[in-house]
């Protein structure tokens, strides 16, 4: 039973410790959502008023949006032709003296190249602000990827792979940046050493104790969850591996790509059409349900004037990310890929 706030604490307490234990890092600072994680990651590296960060324009906006709560400008940068890493020369074109960290975004669960992220920061002595948000179980040569970033961050909310109902937290292997996250998350209560309480303006990001219980108990179950979302989609291509308009994304040497979301290369007339269309009989998808458009193309960014990010428009264009919950067992993916399947043939013959 969790009775008063001094108990909370200690599910809080355990749940990090347990996190951090699981992943393999020094320190967890579990928080309130995947959003407050990025936030309070960007603050904890040093990101202020007027610093630039380096994002990928294949983004959700929650990946930006803390960029700009913290009065900093997200620079959006292209993707490679694969759409799992930057487009390194746009990234390289794009530093500037104003250029804090650089954030990459793992999206559908899909990691880059670690390696070439890590001595592209220490280059230019700038920090990695991974949004690991849906790649908890994706893990390069081994090891969880966002671990090897100067902090990772993560989503626990219910549709991502552990879930706390709403919830996150972050990783981090350096000491200061655990002392300036876990001050951060509530109100610079509990500031670094050599700084006085309540010297700094920060927020309530805390995650509620029992979501932390929830967490502790979720966790160990946490391998199993990842294995049933290989397991539905690699189901889903085979099922559908006799369509020659439909090819699954293939995954990176080294890498468990997690496969939060099934990725399949439309070659078909209109393709973000037949997403949409898909999305109205009944196949979840993020460019056809969610209307996922690179970052660059979104209104409330568009102070940004630089010229746009084509090879992330065009990927996105062409691919079928399915969108899949804990909830879809093999009936459900069978009905997936016989909707795909018929749909595609119609549309390929109209
Ligand atoms: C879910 C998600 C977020 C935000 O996480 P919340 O817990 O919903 O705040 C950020 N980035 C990515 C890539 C996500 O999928």
């Amino acid at each position: 039973m969790i009775s008063s706030p001094a108990q909370s604490d200690v599910e809080v307490n355990a749940y990090e410790r347990d996190l951090a234990d699981h992943l393999g890092v020094a320190h967890v600072v579990a928080v309130s959502s995947g959003t407050a994680a990025l936030h309070t990651a960007l603050y904890a590296v040093g990101v202020r008023p007027g610093d630039e960060v380096l994002v990928p324009a294949l983004a959700v906006v929650m990946s930006a949006a803390p960029v700009r709560h913290l009065g900093a400008q997200p620079v959006f940068v292209d993707c490679n032709a694969e759409g799992t890493d930057f487009d390194y020369r746009d990234l390289e074109a794009k530093v500037t003296d104003r250029v804090r960290a650089v954030l990459p975004v793992h999206l559908w669960g899909r990691a880059g190249d670690t390696a070439r992220m890590r001595s592209f920061a220490e280059q230019h002595d700038i920090a990695v602000v991974a949004d690991c948000c849906q790649a908890l179980g994706t893990t390069v040569d081994g090891i969880q990827v966002g671990t090897e970033a100067t902090i990772g961050c993560y989503s626990t909310h219910k549709m991502k792979l552990l879930s706390t109902d709403e919830g996150g937290f972050l990783t981090t292997n350096d000491d200061e940046c655990a002392a300036r996250g876990r001050a951060y998350r509530s109100h610079w209560q509990t500031p670094p050493e050599n700084e006085l309480p309540l010297s700094r303006i920060a927020h309530n990001f805390r995650l509620a104790g029992p979501l932390a219980a929830i967490g502790r108990r979720e966790l160990p179950r946490l391998e199993k969850l990842v294995q049933q979302r290989l397991d539905r989609a690699s189901m889903l291509a085979r099922l559908l591996s006799d369509l020659p308009q439909v090819l699954p994304a293939h995954v990176p040497t080294g890498q468990r790509w997690n496969h939060y979301s099934p990725l399949l290369h439309l070659h078909l007339d209109r393709p973000r059409a037949f997403c949409e269309h898909l999305a109205q009989q009944g196949v979840p998808n993020s460019t056809g349900t969610f209307r996922l458009i690179p970052l660059d193309q979104r209104p409330v960014f568009t102070r940004d004037t630089r010229p746009r990010c084509h090879a992330a428009a065009e990927f996105l264009d062409g691919i079928l990310a399915v969108v899949l919950t804990r909830h879809d067992d093999q009936q459900r993916i069978r009905e997936y890929a016989e909707t795909i399947a018929r749909e595609v043939t119609r549309w390929a013959s109209n």
